[in-house]
């Protein structure tokens, strides 16, 4: 699905959204179907990719609708197609600035200035990392910053287990994870837990829980899976190995609120506050959603149910104290957006030596040896949310180049022969290759431009 066309921005926008977790694409739905033209600024790197954090899980299990459970990057592809399909505006940037103390409110992205009547918060929270060095080769392969989201895994069944942190969440991530692991470490870097007397006493009855005191994870091991933990005494500096396949980060969030610089009132944490219960903040007109504003529930259709408050509310404050500015749809029923199917890789029938992107092993072979064209070999796996970010930016400077650089996707589940080779260790990986030649190579997602610019350097030195 690439949904990049709609770009006619409003001189002043009714409302924009920041954020493209399940608050705001929900509040985006909202606002499009109101035909208030939402504008939403989906984030690129700094709080997180578009889409939010579910973007870097695999299965969620638990959002209603979906019975036998539906990827996260799916799940996010698809309330994007849902925004787009009622006439949501994408902008594919990080907010740096606003100033929300002149009307209407100006927000700064990268090159971008817009100006906007309502703004919906919706940037969520970052779950804080370890930075552990093998720490992102075991992301979502044994490593989770959600207990609740991941402990049912059938990797984690019936395996050690272990949890990192000392407050109420590491301690109720403990407790929760012995109905799955065979044993539970808790791995606590003070000598004493900062959780409520109650949840204390829990931890230290429950049989299953070994807590660490005075410990640090220094890194973690395995092959294609966690198998062990490296920790070490911090009083002694002995250095110890847990034999755990699961590793559960409880050491907090950070919410993504630092660009506001202090012009919403926000909790000593940094959480936006909000009217009990409600969507406004100590700013008429801005309004917030979702994990930005919720340090407690922290689920994916909490999330989605706030930005449905915060979208409703927005519209109910412009048109009582705006002209808002109706953006009628062309359509009354909009066409339906195309499925997300998987795509095959291409067969020898199908190879078509022009097309600006193919997929596997045959097309990659035929256009290595034959194209004369900067070829960018594109390394992927299905359940990787960056790659649902970058495929369809790629896409896009292919086309804006007119067919005069090529593509091939590699599945590294489907062509792992191919992946070895060329020492692909996470997705997606990138290679941009001009008669044989690697020319430039990157990992995970990056800028549009910076593939556009290295595309046109070899294209340059051709004239
Ligand atoms: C590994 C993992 C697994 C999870 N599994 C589940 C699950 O199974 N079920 C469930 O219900 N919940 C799950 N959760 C929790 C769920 O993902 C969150 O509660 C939910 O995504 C919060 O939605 P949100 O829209 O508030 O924020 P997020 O999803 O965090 O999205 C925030 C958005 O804001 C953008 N942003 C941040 N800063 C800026 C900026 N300066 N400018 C522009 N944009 C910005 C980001 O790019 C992102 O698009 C999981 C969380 C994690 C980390």
């Amino acid at each position: 699905m690439s949904f990049e066309g709609n770009r006619n921005f409003l001189e002043i926008e009714n409302i924009v959204i920041i954020g493209s977790g399940p608050a705001g694409y929900t509040a985006a739905i909202y606002a499009a179907r109101a035909n208030l033209s939402p504008l939403l600024i989906t984030g690129f790197k700094s709080g997180g990719i578009a889409g939010g954090q579910l973007m870097t899980t695999t299965y969620v299990e638990n959002f209603p609708g979906f019975p036998d459970g539906v990827l996260g990057p799916e799940l996010m592809d698809l309330m994007k197609a849902q925004a787009y399909r009622w006439g949501t505006k994408f902008l594919e940037e990080d907010v740096d600035l606003i100033d929300l103390k002149n009307r209407p409110f100006s927000i700064r992205a990268n090159q971008s200035s817009i100006k906007a009547n309502a703004l919906v918060v919706a940037t969520g929270a970052s779950a804080n990392r370890l930075s552990l060095s093998n720490e992102s080769k075991f992301w979502s392969k044994g490593i989770s910053a959600c207990a609740i989201c991941d402990g049912a895994t059938p990797q984690f069944n019936n395996e050690e287990l272990a949890v990192v942190g000392g407050g109420d969440s590491a301690c109720e991530e403990a407790v929760y994870l012995t109905k799955y692991g065979s044993h539970v470490h808790l791995v606590v870097r003070a000598s004493q837990l900062r959780a409520s007397a109650a949840m204390v006493d829990r931890v230290k009855a429950n049989k299953m829980i070994t807590i660490h005191w005075n410990t640090k994870v220094v890194d973690v091991k395995g092959d294609n899976w966690l198998e062990s933990l490296i920790v070490r005494d911090v009083l002694t500096n002995e250095v110890n190995v847990l034999n755990a396949r699961g590793l559960f980060y409880a050491i907090g969030h950070t919410p993504n609120t630092a660009f506001m610089q202090g012009q919403l009132d926000c909790d000593s944490k940094g959480y936006l506050l909000t009217k009990d219960g409600r969507p406004e903040t100590s700013v008429e007109g801005v309004f917030a959603a979702g994990d930005v504003v919720d340090s407690e529930w922290r689920q994916g259709i909490t999330a989605a149910g706030s930005g449905c408050k915060a979208a409703l509310a927005a519209e109910r404050w412009l048109a009582q104290k705006h002209e808002i500015n109706i953006v009628p749809r062309k359509e009354l029923e909009p066409l339906k957006v195309e499925k997300n199917e998987l795509i095959k890789a291409t067969t020898k029938d199908q190879f078509k030596k022009d097309a600006i992107w193919q997929k596997g092993n045959y097309s990659l072979r035929r256009l290595y040896h034959e194209s004369k064209k900067p070829l960018l070999v594109i390394y992927t796996s299905h359940n990787c949310g960056p790659c649902h970010v970058l495929k369809p930016q790629i896409r896009r400077v292919l086309e804006e180049l007119e067919g005069k650089a090529q593509a091939v996707e590699i599945d590294i589940d489907e062509d792992k022969e191919i992946a070895i080779q060329a020492g692909v260790n996470g997705t997606p990986f990138i290679q941009l290759f001009k008669l044989k030649e690697l020319k430039n190579q990157w990992k995970g997602v990056k800028q549009r431009s910076d593939f556009k610019n290295a595309i046109e350097k070899l294209l340059d030195k051709e004239i």
